[in-house]
């Protein structure tokens, strides 16, 4: 987004989602580069960014799709995500979504519970089809992150748990309506250090050990998603380290002759491109504290309100060679509608052009319209 004129921003009508789709492809062939000649094929959490430009963009790389609902199933097919790979997360996927998956003959559902099995079975046998299976297990791994994006250990609601995965395997082999491909895992989200990922490599093989001396063999090993970016330093770290986090599989998975590895990467793929940019409506002072409220809220860019998520704040426009101290809020009747606390800005003024960075991911795919406001617009900077 750096290199937007200051005549293409100030004739932008806010709030807005501005994508670096140059940032985009360059992440993209990041990881292209990185899986080339493994058998490692890499799926895009559409939840992350639906938005159709951005979708297509991915399709076309060759990724494929990671979806949680009808809607995302249909706007993946749109956008050119090949039906083969896709596949298909959620605790509570309904009947409909799951006759639209299997109508769709999309590579796998990733299941997390015996009912949705056995619910899978019924309608696929209707339907005089089979479906593809990924059981989704709960490794119970603490990926330390926040506690709302975590989802790997025993207490959370995802996936089956270690003590009953056995028996589901052999369940879900033996109806005939299911295709069991493999095992599927995902432990959280905004994992900025390996070792969880290093954990969840031994894990693995641990569980493959055991599954291989009673006999078992599983195509897929499905690994999730959540590698972390720099919500920091966004220039200094547009594009995640991949090799590091490909490495770690690279090297920590024993696979078996003939096995694929499937990755399912949100953040990392589309937070770096995006930035909401609003302009500041006004600067308040309240006794000791001197508050810059924008054009955008919550409803625009929920993760600080939600998860007390930080994203880097800056005055595109000041020219101010002086700095003075912040809150930057939005316009919602929330007290949690709040970007940066004590933040330094250049001194700030009404009508400035503010942006909000890394918000490419989780931005733009979570805006409602609380407060009847507008939903977001959204422009393509090549
Ligand atoms: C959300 C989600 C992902 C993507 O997570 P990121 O942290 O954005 O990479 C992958 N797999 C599943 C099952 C998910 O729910």
């Amino acid at each position: 987004m750096h290199h937007l004129s200051l005549d293409q921003l100030t004739s932008l009508s806010t709030p807005c989602y501005c994508y670096d789709m140059q940032l985009l492809r360059l992440t993209l062939k990041a990881i292209n580069q990185e899986i080339r000649q493994f058998p490692f094929k890499v799926h895009y959490a559409v939840k992350a960014n639906g938005n159709a430009v951005i979708l297509k963009e991915i399709a076309e790389h060759g990724l494929g799709a990671d979806l949680v609902s009808g809607g995302e199933l249909k706007a993946a097919l749109e956008a050119g995500f090949k039906p083969q790979a896709i596949a298909f997360s959620g605790v509570g996927k309904t009947d409909r979504e799951i006759e639209a998956g299997i109508e769709s003959d999309i590579f796998s559902f990733n299941v997390e519970s015996v009912p949705e099995l056995e619910v899978i079975n019924e309608i696929a046998l209707r339907m005089g089809k089979n479906a593809g299976v990924v059981l989704r297990v709960n490794p119970d791994i603490d990926a330390h992150t926040h506690r709302y994006i975590t989802t790997g250990t025993a207490h959370d609601k995802f996936g089956i748990s270690l003590e009953m995965l056995p028996q589901v395997v052999r369940m879900a082999r033996e109806m005939r309506g299911i295709n069991m491909r493999g095992l599927h895992f995902h432990i959280g989200s905004q994992i900025t250090t390996m070792r969880p990922f290093e954990m969840l490599c031994d894990k693995i093989n641990q569980l493959q050990d055991d599954f291989e001396q009673q006999g078992i063999m599983f195509d897929i090993i499905n690994v999730g998603g959540g590698l972390g970016i720099d919500y920091d330093n966004p220039d200094e770290n547009p594009v995640p380290d991949f090799g590091s986090y490909f490495n770690v599989f690279k090297q920590g998975l024993k696979l078996r002759a003939g096995q694929e590895v499937h990755f399912e990467l949100g953040r990392s793929i589309a937070a770096q491109c995006g930035s909401l940019i609003a302009r500041v409506v006004f600067v308040k002072e309240n006794r000791d504290k001197k508050f810059v409220i924008l054009d955008a809220g919550m409803n625009d860019l929920l993760r600080p309100a939600l998860y007390q998520a930080n994203h880097r704040v800056m005055n595109l426009t000041s020219s101010a060679a002086a700095v003075d101290t912040y809150d930057v809020v939005g316009p919602v009747c929330e007290s949690s509608d709040v970007f940066a606390r004590d933040l330094q800005l250049p001194i700030t003024s009404r009508g400035d052009i503010v942006a909000i960075r890394s918000a490419g991911a989780y931005g733009e795919s979570m805006a409602s319209t609380y407060n009847m406001r507008p939903l977001p617009s959204s422009h393509f900077f090549d």
